[in-house]
């Protein structure tokens, strides 16, 4: 039996035929993986992933902001532990009396590691069922490092061209009389349970508690507990089980496009293409906005609220219909710098306390500054809603978080953010808000939405059911997966977290 150890040695010795004729060599270029151990001891530090390099995943595939973000705090211990143990690491090196091996000796100990290596790997991708082979490289260091930045670089070139040729074959069920105007909102990092419209004891809603038309679903589960994963189940066909979807079709821009509206993205998300595809889909909106200060170290201050003014002047610049996303940054860490200070109702909060080293000392300061967050985020939803209804159009407004957040449930000592699938990093809010013209003409529609109030929805029927509200179709369209038809049904729930494979989700 191979273990975790036997991995990664096996798969350092491989290279050694390579350096039969200098094996000190070999240990100096081998320090390229002693680099990354503090950075891997860190992670088992704060966040108890056990040498599972989620955190690597973070800077590779996730926003880079986001991981430094999530270590700023801890920079200078990180310097000084790399420091000493670059020294001790050289000592020991230059201490290594054999200089030379011979070729044979070499060349078996590298046939035989690699074999071993090889074999051991696809047994691993047979007994967990993975599909791709990064699911299992992602897991082993140092063999991480290399299958990350393979798959990143893979991530970044990847381009939608195979989706060229893809085409929705879109119509209406009938042709609406009037205006249409649809406003999609990602949500980031809400989880369900701390909006006092879903029945959280503070007051964290307070706008969209008092809203008429507004309907909050009870029973909403992501597909994946990292934004690069979730997003594009939303916005495209892919789900757990066929995550690569994403890259072979078009968005539901195309299909909106496809019936004459003016498609919009207005992101306060990074436009970094380790994020995946809905970047790339975001791109193929006829407006499409992203922050413009990506090489600004410091993101404080980039609030939601920011685009508010833009977002009325593209609805009020013109006539067209128009179907929009916005992409909020809404509670993602630091939860402090989400909020404007007059949002700063529950303290103290992390903007009189840092929180940039989160612990459990912490904890009141942290959540404080994450419902701060959330009252935010209702100002928000509840602005765009007040903005759309102004129009008079066929309109709604939805928005649904992209996974939640662990605020000291898994362990009460740390915060682990949304590194772990579980309830509370899966358990989303949504809210569809319908306008009085949509309601008479679609009073069909919005009686199945309120039928479907405490159904079992995965977030990835959000795809079809805002296709379905605005009454187009496609050849294909499945409107088992729609929630405004008196067809849809819940389907088990599933979620994925290397993009390939797909994990039944135990929530009751
Ligand atoms: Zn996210």
């Amino acid at each position: 039996m191979i273990s975790w150890e036997g991995l990664s040695i096996t798969f350092i010795l491989s290279f050694l035929f390579f350096f039969f004729w200098n094996v000190r060599l070999f240990f100096k270029i081998l320090y390229l993986f002693v680099f990354f151990v503090p950075f891997i001891c860190y992670s088992i530090y704060l966040y108890n992933l056990n040498l599972n390099p989620e955190l690597i995943r973070l800077v590779s595939q996730t926003s880079l902001r986001e991981a430094r973000e999530l270590v700023s705090g801890y920079v200078l211990g990180y310097i000084l532990v790399l420091i000493a143990l670059t020294i001790l690491y050289f000592v020991v090196v230059n201490n290594i009396r054999i200089k030379k091996i011979s070729l044979t000796f070499a060349l078996i100990v590298s046939i035989l590691c690699a074999g071993l290596f090889w074999w051991k790997i696809f047994q691993l991708k047979k007994d967990f069922k993975v599909n791709s082979l990064y699911g299992i490289l992602n897991q082993y260091y140092p063999v991480s490092i290399f299958s990350s930045i393979i798959q990143s670089i893979a991530i970044k070139r990847n381009s939608l061209d195979s989706t060229k040729n893809f085409h929705f074959s879109t119509y209406y069920l009938s042709r609406p009389p009037g205006r249409q105007v649809y406003v999609f909102i990602i949500g980031e990092s809400s989880r369900y349970d701390h909006w006092h419209i879903n029945g959280y004891a503070r007051n964290t809603s307070p706008i969209l508690d008092t809203m008429h038309n507004l309907i909050s679903f009870k029973n909403v589960f992501s597909g994946a507990y990292f934004t690069y994963l979730s997003v594009p189940q939303m916005i495209t066909r892919s789900k757990p089980g066929s995550m690569d979807k994403q890259f072979k079709e078009k968005s539901i821009l195309s299909i909106f496009k496809q019936m004459d509206f003016k498609t919009v993205w207005i992101s306060n998300q990074d436009e970094d293409y380790y994020t995946g595809s809905f970047t790339l889909h975001a791109q193929t909106a006829d407006i499409h906005l992203f922050p413009d200060d990506k090489n600004v170290p410091d993101k404080r201050n980039r609030y939601d609220g920011k685009y508010l003014p833009i977002i009325d002047s593209i609805l009020y610049s013109t006539k067209e219909n128009i179907f929009l996303v916005f992409h909020t940054l809404g509670s993602h860490w630091n939860y402090a710098e989400r909020y404007p200070v007059n949002f700063d109702i529950f303290q103290p909060s992390g903007k009189k306390y840092n929180i940039q080293r989160p612990n459990s000392g912490l904890k009141q300061v942290i959540i404080n500054s994450y419902d701060n967050s959330v009252i935010y985020t209702d100002y928000i939803i509840s602005s765009l809603i007040q903005m759309v209804d102004k129009l008079k159009s066929i309109s709604f407004v939805c928005y649904l978080s992209d996974h939640g957040e662990d605020l000291f449930e898994k362990d009460k000592n740390k915060l682990v953010f949304h590194l772990y699938p579980s309830f509370q990093t899966l358990h989303v809010p949504l809210f569809i808000w319908t306008s009085k013209t949509f309601d008479s003409l679609y009073s069909d529609k919005v009686k199945y939405l309120l039928r479907n109030k405490d159904s079992v929805i995965s977030s990835s029927d959000i795809f079809y059911t805002l296709i379905g509200m605005s009454n187009i179709r496609f050849i294909g369209f499945d409107s088992t997966l729609d929630i405004s038809s008196p067809y849809f049904r819940s389907y088990p729930v599933y979620y994925t977290n290397d993009g390939a494979d797909k994990t039944l989700f135990h929530y009751k």
